[in-house]
């Protein structure tokens, strides 16, 4: 059994924070766009996100990029950068059930979710052991808090294709 503090400081989360992917704010360019700032004053971290989405020849609106410039905890400034390889060309619909499940994955007290869910996260399950620790869910949760507020101001959602949700699936984790 690894200790608590081992389970917080994942290699994943390390590694991430070391070397964190999609920092640095690019220009917003794409049909839907657009940034959110987002500061969790408990710990000090903050985060200003842009989200560009765009529509696919079939209509599917998917991710194009996440860019962003934050600073605080490792653990903040990890679960940004997991965010973005996750998160990156995944259509709205995935995107969003991406972060209610990690959204449920932080409320499972360090218990985790069933083995499909995790799956699902990919690096972001690394982030189990934090869901031990209340003070640090909201540093887990701010980039995905921010990636929601761009998802609801980017008009990306409306009129959103209701064929997405249900075709997507089968091909997303080949
Ligand atoms: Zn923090």
């Amino acid at each position: 059994m690894s200790s608590p503090m081992e389970q917080l400081y994942q290699q994943v989360i390390l590694d991430h924070s070391k070397k964190p992917h999609g920092r640095g704010l690019v220009d917003l360019t794409a049909a839907f766009a657009s940034e959110s700032h987002q500061v969790n004053p408990t710990c000090g971290d903050e985060v200003t996100l842009r989200a560009q989405f765009t529509e696919t020849e079939d209509g599917r609106r998917v991710v194009e990029s996440i860019s962003w410039e934050g600073q605080g905890c490792s653990i903040s400034q990890a679960s940004l950068s997991v965010l973005t390889d996750l998160v990156t060309g995944q259509d709205v619909a995935t995107t969003e059930h991406l972060g209610s499940v990690f959204r449920d994955l932080m409320g499972s007290r360090g218990k985790g979710l069933d083995e499909a869910r995790e799956d699902e996260l990919g690096d972001a399950a690394a982030f189990t052991g934090v869901s031990q620790f209340p003070a640090r869910i909201k540093c887990a949760l701010l980039g995905w808090s921010a990636l929601r507020d761009t998802l609801a101001t980017s008009g990306v959602l409306e009129d959103a294709q209701t064929a997405t949700a249900s075709t997507t699936h089968e091909h997303e984790h080949v």
